[in-house]
């Protein structure tokens, strides 16, 4: 039997790899095609298994955390795609303040733990819907604070199977970026330096408190990839976008929000060729109007019609 008849395999470490699952399940925007392979390690062995496998099978491999940040094409994605989400372990240093956590340990998840045992330092991160993995390769950030602020090393995997600790100054941080950003290291975990020993009723409110203004500000309530677009700083994207009216601007099932213009949500329906489209509509519309060239901060993975 060749590798493209198998439906599942079964590879080192008790690891299951399956063919052809929809990654529309896997995205906060609920769309996006098949993987070509995909695996869901319960266990930093199984993750290790499955990179060595697409190594030897000649396969890309993509990382999904949360998919929170990610615009997959209608027609999947080659190679191996790893979800990262069953890997959650965490080692709270008292001494020290720092806290070790694995790749897929949910951000909301770790703020209220951080929050009920008094840890200051990640209020900011609440409405943050990703994961430790994918906030570290992102920089992600919000009301101020970033995770290059509190991080003191990441723990990578090479697609040969090597090891490397890299600390903050080497992961080359900047707005919403990192060297790891397109390249096929996997974050397996990750250190950060937090102030142990706050009031808990103090650290909780400041974390209800920024997720009160998330909910208030933001369209929570409908799939979305967060801001769609990076500032164009001192510049606002929403604002040039609101400014260009172009609220409510709905191709197929993909609208831009009325609540807030820089998100683009799935109003039902939605194909990613539609948010797609949406995107360049929307960058096109701006830099006519204004003369300025929007970046999408979302990661646009797989094909798509290159005209738009
Ligand atoms: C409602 C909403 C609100 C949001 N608000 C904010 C906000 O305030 N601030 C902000 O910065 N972002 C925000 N985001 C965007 C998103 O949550 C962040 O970018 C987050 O860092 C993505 O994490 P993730 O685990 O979902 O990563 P994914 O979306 O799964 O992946 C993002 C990138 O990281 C890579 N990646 C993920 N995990 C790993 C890993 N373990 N190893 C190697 N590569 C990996 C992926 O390949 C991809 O390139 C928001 C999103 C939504 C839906």
């Amino acid at each position: 039997m060749t590798l493209a008849q198998h439906r599942t395999l079964v590879i080192e470490a008790d690891t299951q790899i399956n063919a052809e699952v929809s990654l529309a399940d896997f995205t906060t925007y609920r769309v996006g095609g098949p993987a070509q392979w995909l695996v869901t390690p319960t266990s930093t062995e199984q993750l290790q298994s499955s990179v060595a496998w697409a190594t030897r099978e000649g396969l890309p491999i993509t990382v999904l955390g949360a998919g929170s940040n990610l615009l997959i094409s209608d027609e999947g994605l080659p190679g191996l795609v790893i979800v990262t989400r069953h890997l959650r372990d965490q080692h709270f240093d008292e001494t020290s303040g720092r806290i070790t956590v694995a790749a897929g340990k949910p951000i909301p998840r770790l703020c209220w733990q951080l929050a009920k045992q008094g840890w200051a330092g990640f209020e900011w991160a609440v409405g943050v819907p990703g994961t430790v993995g994918g906030v570290v390769v992102m920089n992600a950030g919000a009301h101020g604070g970033s995770v290059s602020d509190s991080l003191v090393e990441a723990l990578v995997l090479h697609p040969d199977g090597h090891l490397q600790t890299l600390g903050r100054e080497e992961l080359g941080y900047g707005y919403r970026s990192s060297c790891l950003q397109g390249t096929q290291l996997v974050v397996l975990q990750a250190v950060f330096q937090l102030t142990p020993g706050r009031s808990p009723a103090e650290v909780h409110a400041r974390t209800e408190s920024h997720l009160n203004h998330r909910l208030e500000t933001q369209p929570y309530e409908l799939p979305s990839c967060g801001s769609v677009f990076r500032n164009p700083l001192p510049q606002t994207s929403g604002a040039l976008i609101e400014q260009s009216g172009l609220k409510g601007f709905q191709i197929g099932g993909a609208q831009v929000a009325e609540k807030h213009a820089n998100f683009i949500v799935n109003r039902g329906g939605a194909t990613a060729t539609d948010i797609y489209h949406l995107i360049g509509h929307v960058q096109q519309t701006v830099k006519s109007l204004w003369g300025i060239q929007l970046r999408p901060e979302v990661k646009i993975l797989g094909k798509f019609d290159p005209q738009f």
